[in-house]
């Protein structure tokens, strides 16, 4: 507005000088081709400002600003730009986030192996320094070599797993399935590991007839066998285990998989679920957890869009139960 006065005061001193000097001098054509130069240049400079400024900062923002046709209304560029700003700290933000849990995760990773690793790496250095050649010991320490590398199996498995789980490849594959009979085989298949610690395992009452329901198999075998062999871990020796299952709804069966084990603080309860959470850091590592079979059964169950619950009590057992959507 300034330059478009400033060229329109020039102009009217121009048109001025040579209308007096022409001696034809009329305040009128003077005025009115100053208002008219006023008017034209503003109008030009406006767009020609608006199009310069566009460009500049479209080079800044590159390809994700809207069409030159907003170069013309200014406060829509500033809000475009404001909210442009806004997006790419969010996107920064986003991206901080995910670094940090990836460092977080590799750390965790790092620090599972370490121990089993190195318990491995000892047996197999003890041998090799000559106790392969103590027949008392040698079967012994490959026994327990055996079991480090079982057991870093294992926790690879788990790793893998709830990496395929976070990343939301879930890909269930849901089908129709008698739940007493699954939690039945789960029990044979851990009848081993109980009868180590004399633990029973047991149902509430007899299933004389199949509960059917809808969810994916052997993602649910996969979570009872983490809440059951939690159950041994963290029972006590000739303890036990029960499973309930009951209808709740027209569409809704619950699993309720109960021990009177050691129990969980009430203070640590709402971060069970949590990947590497454990209540005791020292105790449960040498049951050889790998501090994500809970995170594990609670992707499983929140994928199928079902509940997950854990009532407990220090010294006295706990209870984890899940939903599942009853077939007809
Ligand atoms: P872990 O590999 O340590 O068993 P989980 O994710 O399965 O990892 O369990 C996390 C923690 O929750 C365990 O370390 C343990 O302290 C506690 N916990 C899980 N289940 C039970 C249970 N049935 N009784 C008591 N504590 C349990």
């Amino acid at each position: 507005m300034r330059s478009a006065l400033i060229i329109a005061l020039i102009a009217a001193a121009a048109v001025s000088a040579s209308t007096y000097f022409l001696s034809a001098f009329d305040i009128v054509i003077v005025s009115a081709s100053a208002i008219a130069v006023f008017v034209f240049s503003f109008l030009i400079l406006k767009y020609r400002t608006d199009r310069f400024i566009y460009k500049r900062v479209k080079s800044i923002y590159g390809e994700s600003l809207p069409g030159p046709d907003s170069a013309a209304d200014m406060v829509s560029l500033t809000r475009e730009v404001k909210k442009f700003a806004s997006d790419k700290k969010l996107e920064i933000e986003m991206l901080k986030i995910r670094e940090e849990y990836r460092r977080e995760f590799l750390g965790n990773v790092a620090h599972e192996l370490k121990t089993p690793l190195f318990t491995v790496q000892g047996y197999l250095s003890t041998l090799l320094d000559g106790a392969v050649k103590d027949k008392s010991v040698r079967q012994k320490y490959l026994e327990r070599a055996e079991k480090g590398v079982e057991r870093l199996i294992h926790i690879v498995q788990d790793f893998d797993m709830i990496t395929r789980l976070e990343m939301g490849n879930l890909n269930l594959a849901v089908m129709k399935f008698d739940i007493v009979e699954l939690v039945q085989s789960v029990f044979e298949l851990l009848e081993m590991e109980a009868s180590k610690k004399d633990i029973l395992l047991h149902f509430d009452r007899r299933y004389s007839r199949p509960i059917y329901v809808l969810g994916d198999k052997e993602r649910i075998r996969q979570a009872v066998i983490n809440l059951v062999m939690n159950s041994i871990k963290y029972g006590k020796e000739k303890g036990s285990t029960e499973a309930a299952i009951e209808e709740i709804a027209d569409d809704k069966v619950i699993v309720r998989i109960t021990d009177n084990g050691q129990g969980i603080d009430a203070q640590y309860l709402p971060r069970l679920f949590e990947r590497f959470f454990r209540v005791d850091k020292s105790g449960s590592r040498a049951d050889g957890g790998s501090g994500l079979g809970l995170a594990i059964v609670k992707h499983i169950i929140e994928g199928h869009n079902e509940k997950i619950f854990v009532k407990s009590t220090r010294g006295e057992g706990s209870e984890f139960s899940f939903t599942l959507k009853k077939a007809e």
